[in-house]
């Protein structure tokens, strides 16, 4: 039986991941949160994620994925590993953490199938992809048939940023009403500060440049 009722979104308390959690919610009955625990320097993450779904009364279940870490160290897991703020000529950033969007989207697709869940929702995108390979289209696309395949099951994983950039992630965070609350209450600083962030990582630029330009588009509307 085949329940389309219900969603499993994978949310790790940053600011995209808590756009699609909303997305989510305004589309089906029930959604259900996943985290996973893979040793991130900032374990604020994970509390901000919490919070959330606390706050408005979502299932939320976090996973440890501490192999992970144990495979692939990265620079968002050992403190001794400068984050690399712009990507390099060839190869991935440092910060990319090999194999994670095919890790997280496997063991959610897994959950998924003990309920007879077959939407999956992340927040990829292409668009700020900054180098990972696994925020491409066609990843999301070959990695569907692969757990289809391996699991005799019809997934859907929906993509809800997967051709917007920040601005319009904003955009969208302020259509579903939670602009104000992804603001001040998710993370995406690699320095682990809440809300506005350091201000001076990659993440936080580019957090900040895509608020600012859609709050000065929203003024001169
Ligand atoms: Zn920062």
């Amino acid at each position: 039986m085949k329940n389309k009722k219900q969603a499993v979104v994978i949310f790790s308390g940053g600011q995209d991941s808590t756009t699609c959690l909303f997305w989510a919610k305004a589309r089906y009955e029930e959604v259900i949160a996943i985290s996973f625990d893979y040793g991130q320097r900032h374990k604020k993450e994970l509390e901000c994620a919490k919070a959330i779904t606390e706050e408005y009364g979502i299932e939320h279940h976090t996973f440890d994925m501490s192999l992970l870490n144990q495979l692939a160290p990265n620079s968002l897991t050992r403190s001794d590993m400068e984050v690399d703020h712009d990507a390099p000529e060839e190869g991935t950033p440092n910060s990319f953490v090999d194999g994670r969007n095919m890790v997280f989207l496997t063991y959610a697709a897994i959950f998924a199938k003990q309920r007879g869940i077959t939407d999956l929702v992340t927040g990829v995108s292409q668009s700020d992809f900054s180098g990972y390979p696994d925020c491409r289209d066609v990843f999301i696309k070959s990695l569907n048939t692969t757990l289809n395949l391996a699991m005799d099951y019809d997934f859907d994983i929906h993509t809800p940023l997967m051709w917007i950039d920040k601005e319009e992630t904003w955009e969208m965070a302020d259509e579903l009403g939670v602009l104000e609350l992804i603001h001040d209450k998710t993370l995406t600083c690699y320095n682990g500060i809440i809300g506005d962030g350091c201000g001076d990582c990659p993440s936080c630029k580019l957090r900040k440049k895509g608020y600012d330009r859609y709050m000065s588009r929203k003024m001169n509307k």
